[in-house]
């Protein structure tokens, strides 16, 4: 299972250090603007994970989305915008040059497009095993509470952001997403909960009755 802590709240997606460190060598361990040397991923504070479509404009956290910026250039980007920081670097280092890195910058995309299909993998595994382990539960409880078995059972686990919609037939119950921290400490208790809330929604609404 592979729900990650680099998962920022309300942001769609996700990405992990090993990534980091690959956006790091794509960029040769420079800076994504101004090509300054940054230090190396290890060290803290060495350089800023930049989001190239901020998450305030609706950017998400996959890694496609992600550059590595010295301190200037991070600064400048939050209090202004890229736009604003190329320019600048224009009238500091040439058109040509600034052209030059852009292309350059360009190069690495797939790459980091790679990246991001590997997490999204990740994530479509990880919600699949979460879907087959809510399934049996609501199965358990649906004969421990002695309801009548729906004749059709529709399961669909979509994460949002940080958080995960869980829907039953006609009913939807939406809980914080489990990281892979607390994921370990989710046992049989934890989806039974989910299976009787989600059972008690679709009784409520007289979708389920009692046997
Ligand atoms: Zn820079």
């Amino acid at each position: 299972m592979s729900f990650n802590h680099f998962e920022r709240k309300h942001a769609e997606g996700f990405y992990c250090q090993e990534d980091i460190e690959v956006i790091y060598s794509l960029q040769k361990g420079e800076c994504y603007f101004c090509s300054r040397v940054l230090g190396s991923p290890g060290e803290k504070g060495t350089f800023h994970i930049d989001h190239l479509n901020p998450i305030a404009k609706g950017g998400d956290n996959w890694p496609n989305n992600l550059c590595l910026a010295c301190e200037q250039c991070n600064k400048s980007k939050h209090s202004h915008s890229s736009t604003v920081l190329w320019s600048k670097l224009r009238k500091e280092k040439g058109a040509e040059w600034v052209k030059a890195k852009v292309q350059e910058n360009k190069k690495n995309l797939p790459d980091k497009r790679k990246l991001t299909n590997q997490r999204k993998k990740e994530r479509r595994d990880s919600l699949s095993l979460l879907k087959q382990e809510i399934e049996v539960a609501i199965s358990r409880n649906i004969k421990r509470l002695n309801y009548a078995y729906p004749k059709e059972k529709y399961i669909e686990v979509e994460q949002i952001g940080c958080f995960l919609d869980i829907t039953f037939n006609n009913s939807t119950a939406s809980i914080p997403a489990p990281t892979q921290k607390t994921l370990g400490d989710w046992h049989l208790k934890e989806f039974d909960t989910l299976a009787v809330s989600l059972l008690n929604l679709e009784s409520v609404a007289g979708y389920i009755k009692n046997a």
